[in-house]
C-alpha cells in the first residue's frame, strides 16, 4: 500500500515538473523552483520478502553444507587406510582446511595419513571431494570464472558482491579463469591430440548432415611483450609502467565456426551463435585445424556421407589445409573477393563515382551467377586510367585467377552452403573482440588461452561442461 502511494506521488511530481516545464517556456522569470527527485525509502515488499529469506537461511545452507562434509569425512574414516609402500599408512594428525564457497566459508577436519616407509603424506577426504583446500572453489570459482571470462577482472569481481553474495577481488577472478581455463584448455588439447592419433575411435552419427560449413578466420590480439609480471619493488611503490605495445606483440587468433548449412538457411541471425560452433586459439594453423576437426569427429560428421564445406578468405594457411578433408568444397568469402573489385573500381573510376558502383555492382552479380572466368575477361581488356589503378587490376586479377575454383557461387548459393565468411567474422568479435580486444589491453599467451577456453565453451552454449572439469591442483 506504502509502495502504492509513494507511487502516486511520484507521478504527481512528475506532472508537476512537467507542467513547470511548460510554464517556464511560456512565462521564464517567475518558474518555481524544481523539485528533486527521491527514490523509494525501500525495496518493493517482494525484494524485501527474498532479501529476508536468504539472510535467515544462508547460514543454515553454509551449516548444511558444513555437516555434509563431516559426513564424508567420517565415511573415509570409516574406509580401510590408505596403501603406500605395500602396507597401510599411518594417521598422522587431524587439522581442519576450509574453503570459501558461494554460501560463505566451510570447513572440514581432515585425516592426514604417512607411509612409515617413504615418509609420502596424503588426506583421502580431500581426494574424495577432488578439491584443493585453502582456495574458492566448487561452484563459486566455475561462478567467478564464468563472470571473469565475459568482463574485465576488475568489473567481474565488482559484480561478485550483487550477484553472488560474495566479496571478491580481480586477483581471486583472475586465478578463477586461469584454474578452470586451463582445465579447459587440457581438455580440448587432449581431444585434439586423440583425434589425430591413428588409431581413435569417432563415433557414428546415425543421421550425419550432407554438408557441414567449416569457416575459418584469424584476427590479432594484444600480446605483453614480458614474459613475467611486473613486480612492486616494495608494497607502498607504485608499479613501473607498461611500456609501449611495439609491433609484433600481437599474435593471431585463429577461430573457426563450423555449422550445417540449414542451420544457417533456416535460423534467423540472432539465433545463429546457439547453433554454431567456434573453435578458437592462440594455436598456430596446424592445431586449429586439428581442433576442428576433433570436433568434426566428435560428433560423427567427418564421414564420406558429409561433405566439408570450407570458407575462409585468401589466406594461404587456410587452403593449404584444406585437403585435410578429402570430401570437401573450398568457398572463397564473396566479401573478400569483392574488396579487391572495389579497391580497383575507386583507383579507375574515382571514389563516390557513380560508374564505380556501377561496375562494382555488375561484377557482384556476375561472381554469384558464376562468371568469374568473364569477369577475368573483362578485367583484361579495360584501359587503367593510372599505374595504381593498373596494379589494383592485377591484383584482381591475381586473387579471381588464383582462386576462380573457389568462386562458384552459383552452384553455392543453389545449395544453400552461403557465400561469405560472415559467421566467423562474427564469432571472433563475440569470442574474441568483445572480451579480448578492448582499450589497452594486453595479454600473456597462457592468460588469452584460458579465457579464449572459456569463451569458446560458453559460446558454443556447453558451459554446463565446465563442472565435470578438474581444476589442477597446485604444484
Ligand atoms: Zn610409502
Amino acid at each position: 500500500m506504502r509502495a502504492v502511494a509513494s507511487l502516486w506521488s511520484l507521478a504527481q511530481r512528475v506532472r508537476v515538473v512537467a507542467e513547470a516545464t511548460l510554464l517556464r517556456k511560456a512565462v521564464a522569470p517567475s518558474s518555481p523552483a524544481p523539485t528533486r527527485p527521491v527514490l523509494a525509502a525501500t525495496a518493493s515488499r517482494f525484494e524485501q520478502i527474498e532479501q529476508a529469506v536468504w539472510a535467515r537461511w544462508r547460514p543454515q545452507v553454509c551449516a548444511a553444507v558444513i555437516a555434509a562434509l563431516a559426513d564424508e569425512a567420517a565415511a573415509t574414516r570409516m574406509a580401510a587406510r590408505p596403501i603406500c609402500c605395500g602396507q597401510p599408512m599411518r594417521r598422522h594428525d587431524a587439522r581442519p582446511v576450509s574453503w570459501l564457497t558461494w554460501v560463505g566459508r566451510v570447513h572440514v577436519t581432515a585425516d592426514r595419513y604417512r607411509c612409515r616407509t617413504c615418509g609420502a603424506q596424503c588426506r583421502p577426504v580431500l581426494d574424495r571431494l577432488e578439491v584443493e583446500p585453502g582456495r574458492p572453489s566448487g561452484w563459486l570459482v566455475r561462478q567467478l570464472a564464468l563472470l571473469g571470462s565475459v568482463v574485465p577482472y576488475p568489473l567481474a569481481a565488482a559484480l561478485a558482491d550483487p550477484l553472488l553474495g560474495v566479496r571478491a577481488n580481480a586477483m581471486m577472478v583472475w586465478r578463477a579463469v586461469q584454474r578452470l581455463g586451463a582445465a579447459a584448455l587440457a581438455y580440448t588439447d587432449a581431444l585434439s591430440a586423440y583425434h589425430a592419433a591413428p588409431g581413435s575411435v569417432a563415433p557414428t552419427a546415425a543421421t550425419a548432415p550432407a554438408a557441414v560449413v567449416v569457416a575459418v578466420d584469424g584476427c590479432v590480439v594484444g600480446v605483453q611483450p614480458r614474459a613475467t609480471r611486473r613486480r612492486r619493488p616494495t608494497k607502498t611503490t607504485a608499479l613501473p609502467p607498461l611500456p609501449p605495445v611495439p609491433d609484433g606483440t600481437f599474435r593471431e587468433v585463429k577461430t573457426g565456426v563450423r555449422l550445417p548449412p540449414t542451420d544457417r538457411v533456416t535460423l534467423p541471425e540472432r539465433a545463429g551463435l546457439v547453433r554454431r560452433v567456434v573453435v578458437t586459439g592462440l594455436a598456430d594453423a596446424d592445431a586449429l585445424f586439428r581442433q576442428v576437426t576433433a570436433q568434426l569427429r566428435e560428433r560423427g560428421w567427418l564421414s564420406p556421407q558429409t561433405l566439408i564445406v570450407l570458407i575462409g578468405d585468401g589466406s594461404e594457411w587456410i587452403w593449404q589445409r584444406a585437403a585435410l578433408f578429402a570430401h570437401r568444397c573450398e568457398i572463397l568469402d564473396f566479401w573478400h573477393a569483392m574488396e579487391y573489385a572495389w579497391a580497383y573500381a575507386h583507383l579507375q573510376f574515382g571514389e563516390g563515382a557513380r560508374r564505380a558502383d556501377h561496375w562494382a555492382r555488375r561484377v557482384a552479380a556476375d561472381l554469384k551467377a558464376g562468371q568469374v572466368h568473364a569477369v577475368i575477361a573483362r578485367l583484361h581488356q579495360v584501359q587503367p586510367r593510372s599505374p595504381e589503378a593498373a596494379a589494383a587490376r592485377d591484383a584482381v586479377i591475381r586473387y579471381y585467377t588464383t582462386h576462380a575454383h573457389r568462386m562458384r557461387y552459383d552452384e553455392y548459393l543453389a545449395r544453400g552452403y552461403g557465400i561469405g565468411s560472415g559467421a566467423v567474422e562474427s564469432a571472433h568479435k563475440q569470442v574474441v573482440h568483445a572480451r579480448l580486444r578492448q582499450a589497452g589491453m594486453r595479454w600473456s599467451v597462457r592468460g588469452a588461452q584460458h579465457v579464449l577456453a572459456l569463451r569458446a565453451l560458453l559460446l558454443n552454449g556447453q558451459w554446463a561442461q565446465t563442472d565435470r572439469l578438474r581444476l589442477a591442483w597446485a604444484a
